[in-house]
């Protein structure tokens, strides 16, 4: 039947009202990431191409990859190589005998330093002698360094770097908020927030120059570590901001996948890594590490939660994401009560589901971590657990809220990266998302510096920061 005059429109489908393909994000959100070092790695030296751990020698050394007289680089992935053991400080020796060099790993939770290095480390207090908790000292047959170290042994060492100057954390960050801009975000998450940070990012507010809403956690690396971390919060919060806010603590309680240093409940399979000299908490070489004591964790939500300060874990593997639910039920059951955000949640078990239900939870999960990570997760986790990866649908169909993100700068932030990433995991047998995947790229506080992003077939069109548009 034919229609004739205003009745056709009637019957027009809804969308032709829009111009094809164009979608909105209303306050498009990046719900983990690093900003700083998405710049500083931008700007750095970067080691995700190399073929093999030799191919050092082929590095194109430019003045700003120093850290003071350190050289550093990230991104280096022996997944990629053909030989998939961890590299040594010997093959760096060669190129670099006098130069302290200190490359970290694709996933953040392992360095790769040189003799020279381990040397300048040992000037600055890093004690190789003993072995830190949480973290692993590779060692050769005589127990010497082999120039690996992993996770709290690796933070502890960065940490003990010369810092940079501060033109180059001003540049750190302008390229990184333009990274962010460009990918169509204008609000993120950093996991990373300090207090000289914030007066950077509090300085570009004052003048104008940021095109980011920047919600932060601050992050306690043990016990110690807190009661200093929770005064920095409270001072934080009293600043005034309006684009900068900082929600709480942020605690890492496992490591990587990549690693092989998750906390799992069911060994890796064996055979691919190196033997290791390490003394975790828990779990062991095949099970991966569990940084954090359950005792510990609940210390961290009984101490942040009656401020109204959320606490954020790092939890990878299922049986890291376990502990921390765990923790938080105890210390609900205890009339404590507060919100927990549970990051990457790569593995999650239906029962721990289950117990997440009456808690404040958040999970923060990054897609994208699919894409470069299936190349390892079938050969490396037993059947069971990777039936447990990337449960998106699960969280849903049980109403637990969750958010998408990049973790930036271990992926690039890419919208279009997690439309793929949701696509390809499927074919791979990972539950797909009953739902429409911009709702988890969406701040949800819709009324925080009013922003949109147009996108069309996952490609950035324009983005509006403030009503003006930043492209
Ligand atoms: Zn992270």
């Amino acid at each position: 039947m034919k229609e004739t005059g205003n009745t056709v429109s009637f019957f027009l489908p809804r969308t032709h009202v829009h111009s094809v393909g164009m979608e909105k994000l209303i306050n498009a959100f990046d719900s983990h990431t690093h900003f700083w070092a998405t710049g500083q790695v931008a700007e750095g030296l970067k080691l995700h191409d190399l073929k093999s751990a030799e191919a050092v020698s082929e590095l194109k050394i430019l003045p700003q990859h120093y850290r003071s007289q350190w050289l550093v680089g990230f991104g280096w992935n022996q997944n990629e190589w053909p030989q998939k053991t961890f590299p040594d400080k010997k093959i760096l020796d060669k190129v670099f005998p006098d130069t302290p060099v200190f490359f970290s790993r694709v996933d953040g939770h392992a360095s790769w330093i040189n003799s020279c290095g381990l040397r300048e480390l040992s000037k600055l207090g890093f004690d190789f002698s003993k072995n830190i908790n949480g973290g692993v000292i590779a060692r050769d047959e005589r127990g010497e360094p082999t120039g690996i170290l992993l996770d709290q042994a690796h933070i502890a060492a960065l940490m003990k770097l010369p810092d940079f100057s501060n033109q180059q954390h001003q540049l750190f960050f302008k390229t990184s908020q333009s990274i962010f801009n460009k990918a169509g975000f204008t609000h993120i998450r950093d996991m990373s927030m300090h207090e000289g940070a914030w007066n950077i990012l509090r300085q570009m507010e004052d003048q104008k120059q940021l095109t980011v809403a920047v919600e932060s956690l601050v992050t306690a690396e043990s016990l110690d570590d807190l009661s200093n971390v929770l005064t920095v919060i409270k001072k934080l919060r009293t600043d005034g901001s309006k684009q900068l806010r900082v929600a709480g603590v942020k605690i890492f309680i496992d490591g990587s996948l990549g690693s092989q240093t998750a906390f799992v409940s069911e060994p890796y399979a064996l055979g691919s890594q190196t033997a290791f000299v390490s003394e975790p908490y828990a779990g062991s070489q095949e099970n991966g590490l569990l940084i954090w004591k359950p005792e510990e964790i609940k210390a961290v939500l009984r101490a942040a939660w009656p401020l109204g300060y959320q606490v954020a874990i790092h939890c990878i593997g299922d049986a890291a994401v376990t502990t921390a639910v765990q923790a938080a039920r105890e210390v609900s059951a205890d009339g404590i009560l507060g919100r927990l955000n549970l990051e990457h949640v790569q593995l999650i078990s239906p029962e721990t589901v289950q117990l997440m239900k009456p808690l404040h939870i958040t999970c923060h999960m990054q897609p994208c971590h699919w894409l470069s990570d299936k190349s390892f997760l079938k050969e490396s986790l037993s059947p069971k657990l990777f039936s447990y990866l990337f449960q998106w649908e699960l969280l849903r169909k049980n109403k637990i809220p969750f958010f998408f993100g990049s973790d930036s700068p271990i992926e690039r932030p890419s919208l279009a990266d997690t439309i793929k990433a949701l696509a390809d995991s499927t074919e791979a047998g990972i539950p797909a998302l009953k739902a429409d995947w911009k709702v988890y790229h969406q701040h949800p506080d819709a009324g925080w510096i009013a922003s949109h992003t147009e996108i069309e077939s996952g490609a950035v069109k324009q983005v509006y920061f403030r009503g003006e548009p930043l492209l």
